[in-house]
């Protein structure tokens, strides 16, 4: 018997996580799994990025729909557009056995008549941003007021995006009887508040430190001069020709410009931000997905919780404005157990960033020199 069966799932989801080839639950999964299935209660579950919280909730909340009732049972937000499209798709892996459930992903930038369609067809569990939601509850095109359970994922980046209005607009409208799971990342003071407001005496499960990164990443920095900062991105990209990356800028000018300059100096590359029509993103992140890209220029907020396998290295082209933004950039890379590497290109008047951060992850940096830096000043 392996550990899943251990943990009270039906024989459907068995069937499904052995197809998928997980062989043992992870701490998040372990730990939360037998609680939300045998309880019902709310709940605060913290873990870094890749310890899959998404099966987490994903599992207990499949289980415990009433498959022959269309209403919907089961809502799930989600900070972005990219990470509602993922979650369903799992949903729909681990559902593969279950004839009829129904998961319809909700989010900004796509037809909303064609979403309302969709949900009217029945959905039983609904993935959606705050945004579109808060529109659709509007426009009368969804009926939240008999959910079972409502999932806040990636609780902390939705509140950094601004999404606390939506967020308690939203959880108006759904029952006072509905469980509420709250899975994030980090504990900042907003996501107590929330948790505060919104649950009564949620039971809580944390993995790991507190907003440490995962072992398996290791983090360097390299100095340049600030107008070495694009040859020494290349420099690194050079020396790792197998190099699969997130490479992270702070505007979507910048992102813009690092994509375009590697473009045409022949790299494997794509930009990644919110300029980009719904279409475009898409395409890129297919094409990343199936490594058709090497390098993926992208902005924080639209790389957000993205969850694309064996990411070896994430660049950051410049450091974020937010210290904790290093934790979920460095959390792309060293999921489900691989190794990867984060680096940090930075100028002398930053390195003071570098032991903040360092405070933070609870790791040191390695200081590295960019390979061939007889050629950069510093
Ligand atoms: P998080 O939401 O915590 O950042 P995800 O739910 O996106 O993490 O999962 C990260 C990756 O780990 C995904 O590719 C997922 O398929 C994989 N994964 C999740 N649980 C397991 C498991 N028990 N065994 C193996 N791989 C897993
Ligand atoms: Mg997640």
């Amino acid at each position: 018997m392996n550990k899943f069966e251990q943990l009270g799932l039906n024989e459907q989801l068995l069937n499904a996580i052995t197809d998928m080839g997980f062989e043992t639950p992870s701490e998040v999964q372990e730990k939360a799994i037998p609680v939300l299935l045998e309880q019902h209660s709310d709940m605060v579950a913290l873990a870094q990025t890749g310890t899959g919280k998404t099966a987490a909730f994903g599992f207990p909340l499949i289980q415990k729909i009433n498959q022959f009732s269309k209403t919907t049972q089961g809502l799930i937000l989600s900070p972005t557009r990219e990470l509602c499209l993922q979650i369903a798709q799992e949903l729909k892996n681990y559902s593969k056995y279950i004839n009829e459930l129904r998961v319809v992903a909700i989010y900004g930038g796509a037809s909303i008549t064609e979403q309302a369609r969709e949900v009217r067809k029945g959905a039983q569990i609904i993935v959606a941003t705050p945004g579109r939601m808060q529109d659709m509850i509007n426009r009368n095109m969804v009926d939240i007021s008999e959910i079972n359970v409502c999932v806040l994922d990636e609780a902390d980046e939705m509140l950094n995006m601004g999404f606390y209005e939506d967020i308690s607009a939203i959880l108006s409208h759904t029952p006072k009887t509905k469980a509420t799971w709250l899975f994030s990342a980090t504990m900042p003071k907003e996501v107590a508040t929330i948790a505060k407001k919104f649950m009564k005496t949620p039971l809580e499960i944390t993995v790991g430190t507190k907003n440490a990164s995962s072992k398996n990443v290791r983090h360097e920095y390299y100095m340049v001069s600030g107008r070495d900062r694009y040859i020494a991105l290349k420099r690194l990209a050079d020396a790792n020709p197998d190099i699969f990356s997130v490479i992270f800028c702070r505007t979507k000018r910048d992102t813009q410009n690092v994509a375009e300059k590697l473009i045409e100096d022949g790299y494997s590359a794509a930009a990644l931000h919110g300029d980009l029509s719904q279409n475009q993103r898409d395409l890129v992140m297919k094409s990343f997905r199936t490594r058709q890209i090497q390098m993926l220029v992208a902005t924080d907020v639209a790389a957000r919780g993205i969850d694309v396998d064996d990411i070896t290295h994430v660049i950051n082209y410049q450091l974020p404005d937010e210290i904790e933004t290093y934790t979920h950039r460095s959390g792309r890379t060293g999921r489900a157990g691989k190794s990867g590497v984060s680096m940090v290109i930075i100028t002398r008047s930053e390195i003071r960033k570098i032991s903040g951060i360092e405070r933070i992850i609870k790791t040191k940096f390695e200081a590295k020199k960019i390979p061939n830096s007889e050629e950069i000043c510093e």
